[in-house]
């Protein structure tokens, strides 16, 4: 199969496994795992921080922030396609207690006005406005990279009025890679954030949450008493040192090859518009006399290429390690068999 379902399907490779032989391992709950420790302290260096926290995924990453960052009654300003909104069980009702305002942006993005217009004033009657999250890259933006400049004017539209921002970085890596931006210039101006190593760095389970030392010290408990804590977590962390050492430079070309197939995916009569593809994620729609997500996808699926259904007529693709550009030429002469002509 060709997977261009999501950069979460990668495998770990030989050498990523091998890595897993020599790791030196301990309890990691007890601060004794070598390799986990060793990771974290990459990661709090790589995003601009003070100190980090493994956990076993991206999801928990922004439970926690959340945790730490609110208590009950707290509202959290959210563009209305994030993470955090859509896909995380209604998390942050659940296990904070937590208000969501949500924000209309573009493709994930919003500006400083937006992030001023959803700030409460203070009063008894009101929701506290706590938190401001945004995620670098938007996935259901088509992985939209946040400008340097807007990002730092809506934190500071946050700062300003007493709020705290956080970062949901799952692929913060392929927007680094696609600005020359360093992820710690990004990452230095919130309060909290994380990168995934299960997506495009093709390590199969993992993230790491970056904060002050105050801030981990309270994510900690909560990885505690959540049951994410663990012990000879070094078997994971060592495949995630692999990534940082092997995976991130060659994020550019996955960037690069999902450009090119919504280069070519654009020119397809039955393609009604693809959005502007910044990283790794393609997402196109498709024209009324086509066929739908759905059929379009088993029809591919039948071929052996995998790719996701994300609405009605809305498709997404990923590119990442585990395919290359003669996988992304047989993409596009495949959605070319189908998009090519109206569908009968
Ligand atoms: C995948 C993803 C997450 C969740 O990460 P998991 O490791 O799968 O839990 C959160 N935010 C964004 C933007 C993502 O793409």
């Amino acid at each position: 199969m060709i997977d261009f379902y999501s950069d979460t399907t990668t495998r770990p490779g030989r050498a990523m496994r091998e890595a897993v032989l020599t790791a030196e391992v301990g309890d990691e709950q007890r601060g004794l795992d070598p390799s986990t420790n060793a990771l974290q302290a990459r990661v709090a260096e790589l995003l601009g921080h003070e100190a980090a926290l493994f956990l076993p995924s991206g999801t928990m990453c922004n439970e926690i922030a959340l945790r730490v960052h609110c208590t009950p009654g707290d509202e959290v300003i959210c563009e209305q396609t994030s993470h955090i909104v859509n896909f995380e069980s209604g998390g942050p009702a659940a296990l904070s207690g937590v208000m969501i305002r949500t924000v209309e942006g573009d493709r994930g993005r919003f500006d400083a006005a937006a992030v001023a217009a959803a700030i409460r004033p203070p009063s008894r009657y009101f929701p506290a406005s706590r938190l401001l999250c945004l995620e670098q890259t938007a996935n259901l933006g088509g992985g939209a990279v946040w400008p340097l400049e807007q990002m730092q004017a809506v934190v500071a539209a946050a700062r300003n009025a007493g709020l705290a921002a956080h970062m949901d970085g799952a692929r913060l890596l392929n927007a680094c890679a696609a600005t020359g931006i360093a992820a710690a210039t990004y990452g230095g101006l919130f309060d909290s954030c994380w990168i995934d190593f299960s997506k495009g760095l093709g390590a199969p389970v993992g993230a790491v949450l970056a904060g002050p030392a105050t801030f981990i010290e309270a994510a900690w408990r909560f990885k505690q008493q959540w049951g994410g804590a663990l012990r000879q977590s070094g078997v994971l962390a060592a495949m995630c040192l692999y990534a940082l050492d092997h995976n991130v430079d060659r994020l550019a070309e996955d960037n690069a090859l999902a450009a090119h197939i919504g280069q070519g995916i654009g020119e397809l009569p039955l393609v009604a518009g693809v959005l502007p593809v910044d990283s790794n994620i393609v997402i196109f729609d498709i024209a009324p006399e086509g066929p739908t997500a759905a059929a379009l996808a088993e029809a591919l699926a039948a071929e052996g290429i995998l790719i996701c259904e994300f609405g009605e007529r809305r498709v997404r693709v990923v590119t990442h390690l585990d395919v290359d550009g003669a996988d992304g030429d047989r993409l596009v002469d495949a959605l070319s068999a189908h998009l090519g002509t109206p569908w009968p």
